[in-house]
């Protein structure tokens, strides 16, 4: 069993030996709906250094937050707002804590607050602080200084309000240099499970070189000195996992790298050495893992090692099925590139889900046939549920800027649109979205295409990480001939709606009539699932016993 041997490195040399006072403990409030490696992250720092954290989800009731803010007393509360959407909300939940009687120090983080911290002061006046890009250090630094009556203004990476009243930064702290620093972090819950498999988020590298328009990802990564892309030793990573694949009995390990190591060559390495640590620790076979990266990236070679090694889904950005789209959105890649990668993983029986933004600033009706052409080689056969979405006009990013430099950016921080240069493409953007919103088609977690993509999800755990199912090619078969019906439909409704409005052809379809659609995929695909299921209980059930009784529970040591 690996063990952690505590911090390392540089990043915190000056911390080591600062005075600080850990009996108050430090609150961090964050959207935790899903495993947030953010917060966690940080608290495994603080906890690391000594204090008491306590996580809370943003989406808990405002009162139990206030409640548990009055009863322990925080030294610091640190609030991560990932959604710049939601901006408004943490805005009522600083100031139900101050109105409470909360008076202790009051900061947040996360992309936005990073990029538009002086935004985020004015919105949020009851706030003491912005945590400017990664955290870990400056929080610790800023518990340390409050602890101890130390003076916390000028910390580097901080931003506040000075006595006059103006918001002022003090020079941006570097990122940090070496990951292999930070402790494994606190996971308060461990994601969904698939068939008793459970599963995780992890990180093997923070940071992306690209350079996307719409991303305020690279923008976070760009603003604040030091390397961009950092890795972790691949050794690190593979005993991160086999710790959790031990003690927690985790066995889906889904990364989180903006865009996981695998271009170039140097990366290629990388990800090799990744997979030579996991074969020799003998965790090959008994997890899988997913990952995202770009499509230039999927090189055949690396990737049927790395499938060999566990790699059973692949999230790439695709975005657009025509060439103007990606360049307006500065991928820097082209359609053939997006066709030959999807092309390569399934050849290799890989598993992929994608990004797609069927609507951005230069959206046209041609341009959405072509996109529709795109989707229907790449998704048409029913390998994987199709989804899109409008892209968002995110603070920070460069096509924000443009945006507004064309005079077409439109609403708020919380609601940021743009107007489309033919005004037919609004109309025919929201009628679309209208109608698949309401039969719950592609957003949301109940939604047709999510269901059946982790259907597919869980077909590969059952493929992978279980004896061999009797029936399970019967299976893949049904579940594909599903996949592919709802698609096909999906795109014959876009196709239907633009139709009536470039040549005034009616199409005649209805929320109620999507939502019966909808309903009917969701239902064949149950009946067939758990038909298959309960076929096959007794094989599932004795492996999942067999496990646990080889892998007794290690939690606590
Ligand atoms: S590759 Fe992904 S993370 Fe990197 S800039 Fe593009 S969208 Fe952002």
């Amino acid at each position: 069993m690996p063990a952690f041997d505590g911090l390392i490195g540089e990043d915190f040399a000056a911390a080591r030996g600062r005075p600080r006072d850990t009996s108050r403990p430090i609150m961090l409030i964050g959207y935790q709906d899903e495993e947030n490696l953010g917060l966690g992250y940080l608290s495994a720092t603080l906890r690391r250094f000594g204090y008491r954290v306590l996580g809370y989800n943003f989406n808990a009731e405002r009162e139990e937050i206030l409640a548990a803010a009055r009863h322990e007393r925080p030294l610091v509360i640190g609030l991560s707002l990932i959604f710049q959407f939601y901006l408004t909300r943490f805005a009522e939940l600083v100031r139900t804590l101050r109105e409470g009687g909360v008076a202790c120090h009051l900061t947040i983080g996360g992309h936005f607050p990073s990029l538009s911290w002086q935004p985020t002061l004015e919105m949020i006046p009851e706030l003491d602080s912005v945590v400017r890009f990664e955290g870990e250090v400056t929080l610790l630094e800023l518990a340390d200084m409050l602890s101890t009556g130390g003076e916390w203004r000028g910390i580097a990476g901080l931003a506040w309000r000075d006595d006059a009243g103006g918001i002022v930064s003090a020079p941006l702290r570097p990122l940090i240099h070496d990951l292999d620093a930070l402790p494994y972090p606190d996971r308060t819950q461990i994601e969904r499970a698939f068939l008793g498999r459970r599963s995780t988020h992890i990180l093997a590298s923070r940071g992306c070189i690209r350079t996307c328009s719409f991303c305020s990802i690279h923008m976070f990564y760009r603003a604040a000195p030091g390397k961009v892309v950092r890795t972790r030793d691949p050794a690190h990573v593979a005993d991160e996992i086999e710790l959790l694949h031990e003690r927690d009995h985790i066995s889906l390990f889904l990364f989180q790298d903006d865009d996981f190591p695998v271009y170039g060559v140097k990366w290629q390495r990388w990800a090799g050495n990744f997979c030579d640590e996991l074969h020799r620790r003998g965790l090959v076979g008994r997890i899988l893992w997913k990952i995202s990266c770009r499509a230039d990236a999927v090189d055949e070679v690396l990737f049927a090692r790395m499938r060999d090694a566990g790699l059973y889904l692949v999230y790439m950005g695709l975005e657009s099925g025509n060439d103007e789209g990606l360049e307006t959105l500065n991928k820097r890649i082209t359609v053939e590139q997006n066709l030959k990668a999807v092309a390569t993983l399934k050849r290799l029986s890989i598993d992929f889900a994608f990004g797609f933004m069927l609507f951005e600033p230069a959206t046209t009706f041609q341009m959405v046939r072509q996109d529709l052409d795109f989707l229907r080689a790449i998704v048409g056969d029913g390998c994987t549920a199709a989804t899109f979405c409008r892209m968002v006009p995110y603070d920070g990013t460069p096509i924000k800027d443009e945006l507004i430099r064309q005079g077409r950016f439109r609403g708020d921080v919380c609601n940021p649109y743009y107007d489309f240069l033919d005004p037919r493409v609004d109309k025919f953007c929201y009628e679309l979205g209208d109608l698949l919103n309401v039969s719950g088609w592609v957003h949301g977690l109940e939604s047709v295409s999510q269901q059946l993509n982790m259907a597919w999800s869980e077909l590969a755990v059952m493929e992978r990480l279980f004896p061999r199912l009797p029936g399970i090619a019967g299976y893949r078969k049904r579940l594909r001939a599903i996949t592919k019906n709802s698609n096909a439909l999906l795109f014959r409704v876009v196709d239907d709606i633009s139709l009536a409005y470039t040549d005034g052809v009616p199409h005649g379809w209805t929320a109620p009539g999507l939502r019966r659609s909808c309903h009917g995929f969701l239902d064949d695909f149950l009946r067939e699932r758990d038909a298959f299921v309960v076929r096959n209980q007794k094989i599932l059930l004795d492996a999942l016993e067999r496990d646990a009784a080889r892998e007794p529970a290690l939690a606590g040591n």
